[in-house]
């Protein structure tokens, strides 16, 4: 399996950071998981087929994990893919339907079928990867439930299950012991380095599992990777492929 962190930039625009957005390549499917900005102008920079990927996969509702996809689907649509195309999201599959009819992205006009589907259903349709849900979008609640919103705060990690060995994407996430039996189902962790508290994932950096910090850095991780040597421990990069 080859993992391609296209994107590993935080929710805060940067200069030369894309944001959330990794492609998977497996002998089984091509996906990408997360889709933020600019996921279609990324995918231009390699031999771009536009009926090179299965599926696409959201953890969660914020723009920097969903907002590149109304251009990649602009993108698929105007290069005339063929094939379906999978679309598993978190919550709100209807509301979603009706945001891309709002941008005059009609699906009924597009030339492929575009199948939406709920997240909870990604492990029948691809058996290598299995979803976890988080507290990430927990702190939302009050707010939800004052305003009667219809928010659902739904968030995934995410694990990849290779021949030999495993990566966990854990998205963004706010509290890492939840996530426990992924972590150590795990070879190579792809890991949110900004929302959780730093003690928790510099407890990690003493395992034997290769840790890749992304959506930005927190400044005590930052500090502490300054500080002392982890041979395990790097900074995700724009592009970098993990193959595994
Ligand atoms: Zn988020």
């Amino acid at each position: 399996m080859i993992v391609t962190i296209l994107g590993s930039g935080s929710g805060l625009p940067t200069p030369n950071k894309n944001h959330s957005c990794l492609l998977v390549q497996s002998n089984q499917k091509n996906l990408l998981v997360d889709c933020g900005e600019p996921a279609a102008r990324t995918l231009t920079e390699y031999d771009f087929k536009p009926d090179f990927l299965d599926g696409i996969v959201i953890s969660h509702l914020h723009p920097d994990h969903i907002s590149g996809i109304y251009m990649l689907i602009q993108l698929l649509h105007i290069s005339k893919r063929q094939k379906d195309l999978y679309l598993f999201l978190p919550e709100r599959e209807n509301d979603f339907i009706k945001s891309m009819e709002m941008l005059y992205l009609f699906p009924a006009k597009l030339p492929f079928n575009l199948i939406i589907q709920n997240i909870t259903t990604l492990n029948n349709w691809a058996e290598f990867v299995q979803i976890f849900e988080n507290d990430h979008l927990k702190r939302y609640r009050k707010f939800v439930q004052d305003n009667n919103l219809p928010n659902k705060l739904k968030s995934y990690s995410i694990l990849l299950k290779g021949e030999d060995k495993n990566l966990f994407y854990t998205a963004d996430f706010s509290n890492l012991p939840q996530l426990a039996a992924p972590v150590d189902a795990a070879d190579i962790i792809v890991i949110d380095a900004l929302h959780p508290p730093a003690k928790q994932i510099i407890e990690l950096f003493a395992t034997d599992k290769t840790i890749i910090l992304t959506h930005g850095i927190s400044s005590e991780l930052e500090t502490e990777i300054k500080t002392r040597i982890y041979p395990n421990v790097k900074k995700a990069d724009d592009y970098q492929e993990i193959k595994f």
